[in-house]
C-alpha cells in the first residue's frame, strides 16, 4: 500500500485511540461511505440523489447547527435509511476546546440527533476527551480520507485517494460541504462506479447502543472530585 498520511494513517498511529473504529472487520468485499459536516441544501440533496440512484446506504456525521437549520433535509437522510453520527454542534476542534465546552457541544447535538456514533471534527481530540466520549459513543474515525475539501489538489487526485487506498472494510470519508462540493461532485460518482466494478458492496455503519443516552456527564464527577481535593488540601 502507498504511503500518504493525509489519506490513510498507519496502524502505529491509529493505535493511539485503540477503541476507536478505523476500519470495519469484514470478510466480504464491502466498504462504508461517510459524509461529514452537513446537512446543507446545496450539496446533501445531490449526495442523497446519487446514493438513491445506486441504492447505497451511507453514514452522515452531521453538525448539530446544520440539523437545526435544515430539519427537513435531515429528515430526508433518515427517511432514506442512512445512518447518522454526531460531529459536534458547531464543528469544534477538540485540541483547541476546553473539555467542559466540548462535551456540552457534543451533548447539544446529541439532544437533536440521539446517535451512538461520534466522529471528532478534523479527527482531533485530546486523550481525556476520547476517554470520556468512548463511554457513550462508538468513536468512528476513517481508513481513507478523500481530501475532497482540499482545493489545492486536483479532482483526479481526490478520486485516486479513494481508489488507491480502499480495501475490504474501509471507512471512506467525503464531505457534504461547500468547500468540498466541486471535488465531491466529480469524484464520488466515479468512485462508486469503480468500486462497484471491483465488486464492492456499500453499507452504513451500525452498532448496538453502548449505554443509554443522556448519561450523567463525567465533568460533574470531576468537578466534585476537584472540590474534595481543594477541601482536603485546605484542611
Ligand atoms: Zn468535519
Amino acid at each position: 500500500m502507498k504511503f500518504k498520511l493525509q489519506v490513510h494513517l498507519p496502524d502505529t498511529l491509529t493505535k493511539w485511540f485503540p477503541e476507536a473504529i478505523w476500519r470495519m472487520e469484514e470478510e466480504d468485499k464491502c466498504c462504508y461511505l461517510t459524509f461529514d459536516d452537513g446537512p446543507i441544501p446545496e450539496v446533501t440533496h445531490w449526495v442523497l440523489d446519487l446514493l438513491a440512484q445506486y441504492d447505497i446506504k451511507a453514514t452522515f456525521f452531521v453538525v448539530g447547527e446544520n440539523v437545526y437549520k435544515y430539519p427537513d433535509l435531515y429528515k430526508r437522510i433518515l427517511d432514506e435509511g442512512h445512518a447518522i453520527g454526531n460531529h459536534t454542534y458547531n464543528h469544534l476542534q477538540g485540541l483547541k476546546t476546553p473539555n467542559k465546552e466540548y462535551f456540552k457541544n457534543v451533548e447539544k447535538s446529541d439532544r437533536l440527533i440521539g446517535s451512538n456514533l461520534f466522529r471528532p471534527p478534523h479527527g482531533l481530540v485530546k486523550r481525556s476527551q476520547y476517554r470520556y466520549l468512548k463511554q457513550k459513543y462508538k468513536i468512528i474515525m476513517w481508513d481513507v480520507i478523500s481530501c475532497d475539501y482540499n482545493r489545492n489538489i486536483s479532482k483526479i487526485e481526490v478520486l485516486r485517494n479513494v481508489l488507491d487506498f480502499v480495501r475490504p472494510g474501509s471507512i471512506i470519508t467525503f464531505h457534504d460541504s461547500i468547500k468540498a462540493e466541486e471535488n465531491l461532485k466529480y469524484a464520488l460518482p466515479l468512485a462508486i462506479q469503480a468500486l462497484k466494478g471491483e465488486g464492492y458492496e456499500f453499507k452504513k455503519i451500525e452498532f448496538p447502543k453502548i449505554r443509554p443516552l443522556y448519561i450523567k456527564p463525567a465533568i460533574d464527577i470531576i468537578d466534585r472530585l476537584k472540590e474534595r481535593i481543594r477541601k482536603i488540601s485546605r484542611a
